[in-house]
């Protein structure tokens, strides 16, 4: 940030403002302090029978690797709204949701991931501009060398061994 995007001023400061303990962004005109906190990316877990539902993408970062259907949440949109909205975006694909799946604090981005776990509602789905083919793979198919994110694989491991046992908790934890 080059300038305040409250008043329009260039100067800003890193400075500790009072009765915080940490460096922020400061308008020295104007007085507003521009916090910087971690984005919430939003996302679903699609399934069909014993087979879930992947994204080949179509856009940097991770060109060409596997995914689930997510993005960021926009403002004016629950978590819920923001999950079904990425995965028609990507995926085209009519989902029921079901429960919260995963809820990863992924460090080195500062980032949020919520998926969901979401039951197709038919198989019409198909790429959506992000992807370049989306494809339902059973356990023994997955591309587990080309996924794309570390969460996509944390997020399968725990399915599968989930899916087993028919139960299936909330995982939280950090990347
Ligand atoms: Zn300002």
């Amino acid at each position: 940030m080059n300038y305040c995007s409250h008043c329009g001023s260039s100067q800003l400061q890193w400075m500790i403002p009072k009765g915080d303990h940490l460096q922020r962004l400061v308008c020295e005109q104007c007085k507003t302090i521009h916090y910087q906190n971690p984005r919430i990316i939003a996302g679903c877990l699609p399934v069909w029978q014993d087979k879930v539902l992947l994204c080949k993408r179509a856009i940097e970062p991770r060109y060409g690797l596997w995914t689930v259907p997510a993005g960021f949440m926009e403002n004016g949109e629950s978590i819920e709204e923001a999950a079904i909205r990425e995965t028609w975006e990507e995926a085209y694909a009519e989902i029921d949701l079901k429960s919260l799946y995963m809820m990863y604090s992924i460090m080195r981005v500062d980032q949020l991931y919520v998926l969901f776990r979401a039951e197709l509602k038919n198989l019409n789905f198909h790429a959506g501009e992000e992807s370049l083919e989306v494809k339902l793979f059973e356990k023994n198919e997955i591309p587990w060398k080309d996924l794309a994110f570390q969460i996509v694989e944390k997020t399968l491991e725990n399915y599968f061994i989930d899916y087993e046992q028919n139960y299936f908790p909330t995982h939280v934890g950090k990347l």
